[in-house]
């Protein structure tokens, strides 16, 4: 199921937006101006745009168009500070997205698709199934429309999705994000994550300089399997194939994301064999506790074992550090937002 609102203007490029100003008589130019009032101004209703004459914003409006900037329906907040806000979503299942401060550092983590189908096995956002794909509107949607959406500093496409599985509408938003008449992002502040859809990461890969992090989770195909069924389309080697032939040594940079199970994938010979696989890449790890969810057996692996575990990479020579747990108290951390289903 894909959103489908032809008259919303957010998500629009200047393109899309000419044809739109076309209808009701503006010139050419004035998709810059409209963009500018979307992506820069942050207007929410045709009106503010006060630059385009009267008569035009009254046809726009008659003719069924409107902003689209929807505010959050809801929000839980952290002990630690962050922000889980919700948003209406699409099929019937609401999305997240999660704020995420940091010292001098605001993070956004949003959202590509309501629910997954690529069914990790302990991700929550995966065991409640796929509901539909975001539009490019619905994800710029979230950057904007928080409170706190002129104090952030980076955005991480990590919530619930898989951004390679909707990648016409990502790279739209993340061409909005980026372009001069859009939000004029740099990519270095944009890091999107991917199970290694490979169609859709090569896309993302190709067309954008946005960093990327690989969920991988182990070394092993079989064991990856069983965590991750996509192992069996999408096999870690062809990924990693292909991540070999892209530059991640200047403009961007590739992390490794590594969910760690107690007694499952944390040990010495994980370890070894994750360094292993990874040898010879401009890659860096990041070690990542896992959030109990409900339909998965697995336990957390304890401090020490990935203590351990990111010693013995960084001695192998690959970069590995231990991310920061942020928002479990509100179901906020990774692999635990779930979105709400409508009965
Ligand atoms: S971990 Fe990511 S790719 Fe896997 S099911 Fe969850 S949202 Fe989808």
């Amino acid at each position: 199921m894909e959103q489908n609102d032809d008259r919303k203007l957010l998500g629009m490029n200047p393109a899309r937006l000419a044809e739109v100003a076309a209808e009701v008589g503006l010139k050419p130019f004035a998709a810059k101006q409209m963009a500018a009032w979307l992506y820069q101004k942050k207007v929410t209703d045709i009106d503010s745009m006060t630059d385009l004459s009267k008569y035009a914003r009254a046809k726009l409006v008659q003719r069924g168009y409107h902003i689209g900037c929807v505010a959050p329906k809801a929000e839980a907040r952290s002990a630690d500070g962050t922000v889980k806000y919700l948003f209406e979503g699409v099929g019937g299942r609401d999305i997240e997205a999660v704020y995420i401060p940091d010292k001098e550092r605001a993070t956004l983590c949003v959202s590509s698709q309501a629910g997954c189908r690529m069914n990790c096995r302990f991700c929550m956002t995966g065991q409640g199934g796929w509901q539909g794909n975001l539009d490019a509107g619905a994800i710029i949607n979230q950057i904007l429309s928080i409170p706190e959406s002129d104090t952030l500093t980076n955005i991480v496409f990590m919530g619930m999705g898989e951004p390679a599985d909707n990648i016409g509408q990502v790279l739209a938003a993340l061409e909005i994000l980026t372009a001069k008449w859009g939000m004029a992002w740099s990519p270095r502040r944009i890091t999107v994550s991917s199970i290694g859809k490979l169609d859709g990461l090569k896309r993302l890969l190709d067309s954008t300089q946005v960093h990327i992090a690989i969920s991988i989770h182990s070394p092993y195909a079989l064991e990856r399997e069983q965590l991750m069924p996509v192992e069996k389309a999408f096999p870690m080697r062809e990924v990693l194939r292909l991540l070999r032939q892209y530059d991640f040594a200047h403009q961007r940079r590739l992390s490794m994301e590594y969910t760690m199970f107690d007694r499952l994938n944390d040990d010495d010979r994980h370890a070894d064999a994750l360094a292993r696989v990874l040898k010879g890449m401009d890659v860096r790890v990041n070690l990542i506790r896992f959030h109990k969810t409900p339909g998965f057996d697995g336990a957390p692996s304890t401090r020490e074992a990935m203590e351990r575990f990111r010693d013995r990479l960084n001695a192998a020579g690959i970069t590995a550090t231990i991310r920061a747990s942020r928002g479990e108290d509100i179901m906020a951390a990774c692999g635990m937002l779930a979105g709400k289903k409508k009965d």
